[in-house]
C-alpha cells in the first residue's frame, strides 16, 4: 500500500536536511564542518577539536540514516524520497506523521512550507494527494484540512486567529479531535498554498537573545480524507486517514538564551513537547516495552497519539545548519534524530 522511493517498510523513516551556509554567515566567517557521503551518512567535524587540550575526543563525529540530503538537494526531491511514501496509506484510511525537527534557522519552515515560489512538503503533498484522488473515479473522498499551532501548551487556530486555547477531544471514531478548529475543505491544491502561509503570519514569533526571530511555537497541518464508494446509495464503507505534518519549534536549549520570566516558561513547555515527543517515539520503538507510551505528557503528543506507533508510519526530517557555530546544536540535532531510528 506504500509506495515512492522508501527505503524500507519501516514505520519510521528519518532523514536529514543539511541547508546551504547563507552569505551573510560566509561573510562573517562561519565555515562548513558537515559533509554527506553517499546520501546516507553525515560527517560532522569538531571545530573546537585539539589533541593535545582533549586527547579522549574525538574530531569526527558520523551518523548514518535512512537518507541524508545535502545543500544541494532540492524540495521536490525531498518530498519525493520521504513523504512521498506515505500519500497511498492515508488514501487507504492508515494515519501518518511527519515532523521537521531541528535548531531555529536549520530549515524546519523551508522543508514544511517552503516559500511561494518553492512550496515544501506540505504542498507537495497536497499536489500529490489530489492527483491521485482525481484517479480514482470510483471512489468519493471529502478532504479537510486543519491548521495549528501549539505553544505554550495551547492550541491555537491558524486559520481562525482569534480561536485561542482549543481543547483535544477522543473520539472514537475519529481519534483525536481539537473542538472548535476549523475545517477547511479544499476542492484542490492550488488555494490551499496561500492559505498556508497566510496561517503562517499567525504564528507567534518572539525576539530571544540567541535569535530576533525564533520560532517557539509548533505549527501542524492535519489533513483529513474520508474516502466512501461512490456506487449507490449505499452507505457502506467509509474509510478515514489522516496525515499530520509538523513544522515544529526550535530545538534549541533554553540553557542557550538568557531567558527570564515568560521566555522561561515558554522554553520549559517547548521543551516539554519536543521531550515528550522524543519519549513518545522512544518508547515506541523500543520491542521489549512493558506497553505505556506517555502520549498524555504534552499536548503535541495527545493530538497525535491516533497518529504514531501501530499501523501509523511517520517521517522524521532533522534540519541542520553546516555552521562551525551550530555545531553544538547539529550534534544535539543527529542525536535526536538517532533515537528516532529504531522505530
Ligand atoms: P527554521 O524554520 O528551522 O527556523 P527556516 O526554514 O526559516 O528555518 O530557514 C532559515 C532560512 O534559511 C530561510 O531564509 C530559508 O529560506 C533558508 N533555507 C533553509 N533551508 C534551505 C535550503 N535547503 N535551501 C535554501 N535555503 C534554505
Ligand atoms: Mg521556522
Amino acid at each position: 500500500q506504500f509506495d515512492g522511493n522508501v527505503a524500507s517498510d519501516a514505520p519510521m523513516l528519518v532523514a536529514v536536511r543539511l541547508r546551504p551556509l547563507w552569505i551573510k554567515e560566509v561573510e562573517a566567517g562561519d565555515y562548513s564542518v558537515v559533509s554527506v557521503l553517499e546520501s546516507k551518512v553525515i560527517v560532522v567535524v569538531d571545530p573546537w577539536y585539539d589533541a593535545d587540550l582533549n586527547p579522549n575526543r574525538s574530531k569526527e563525529k558520523k551518523y548514518a540514516f535512512d537518507m541524508v540530503f545535502n545543500e544541494h538537494i532540492g524540495q521536490e526531491n525531498v518530498y519525493e524520497e520521504t513523504v512521498k511514501g506515505l500519500v497511498n496509506g492515508v488514501l487507504d484510511g492508515y494515519n501518518a506523521s511527519v515532523f521537521a525537527y531541528g535548531a531555529t534557522g536549520a530549515g524546519k519552515t523551508h522543508t514544511m512550507l517552503g516559500s511561494l515560489e518553492s512550496p515544501g512538503v506540505m504542498v507537495n503533498t497536497l499536489h500529490d494527494l489530489y492527483s491521485r484522488m482525481n484517479v480514482f473515479q470510483e471512489a468519493k473522498f471529502k478532504v479537510t484540512l486543519s491548521y495549528m499551532e501549539i505553544y505554550n501548551e495551547r492550541i491555537k487556530d491558524l486559520l481562525m486567529p482569534t480561536s485561542i486555547d482549543l481543547q483535544l477531544n477522543e473520539d472514537p471514531v475519529r481519534g483525536m479531535v481539537v473542538q472548535g478548529i476549523t475545517e477547511y475543505g479544499a476542492d484542490s491544491a492550488d488555494e490551499i498554498l496561500e492559505l498556508l502561509h497566510r496561517g503562517n503570519l499567525y504564528r507567534t514569533v518572539e525576539p530571544t537573545a540567541a535569535n530576533q526571530v525564533s520560532s517557539r511555537s509548533h505549527a501542524v497541518l492535519q489533513v483529513t480524507i474520508e474516502q466512501s464508494e461512490a456506487t449507490a446509495h449505499v452507505t457502506g464503507n467509509v474509510r478515514v486517514g489522516k496525515l499530520s505534518m509538523v513544522d515544529l519549534a526550535g530545538s534549541e536549549r533554553a540553557s542557550k538564551t538568557d531567558n527570564t520570566g515568560q521566555r522561561l516558561k515558554e522554553g520549559a513547555n517547548i521543551n516539554r513537547s519536543l521531550l515528550a515527543l522524543g519519549n513518545c517515539i522512544t518508547a515506541l520503538a523500543d520491542k521489549n516495552r512493558k506497553g505505556h507510551v506517555p502520549f498524555r505528557d504534552s499536548k503535541m503528543t495527545r493530538l497525535l497519539k491516533d497518529s504514531l506507533g501501530g499501523n501509523c508510519r511517520t517521517v522524521m526530517i532533522a534540519n541542520i545548519s553546516p555552521s562551525h557555530r551550530q555545531f553544538e546544536e547539529t550534534i544535539n540535532t543527529l542525536k535526536y534524530a538517532n533515537r528516532a531510528k529504531n522505530l
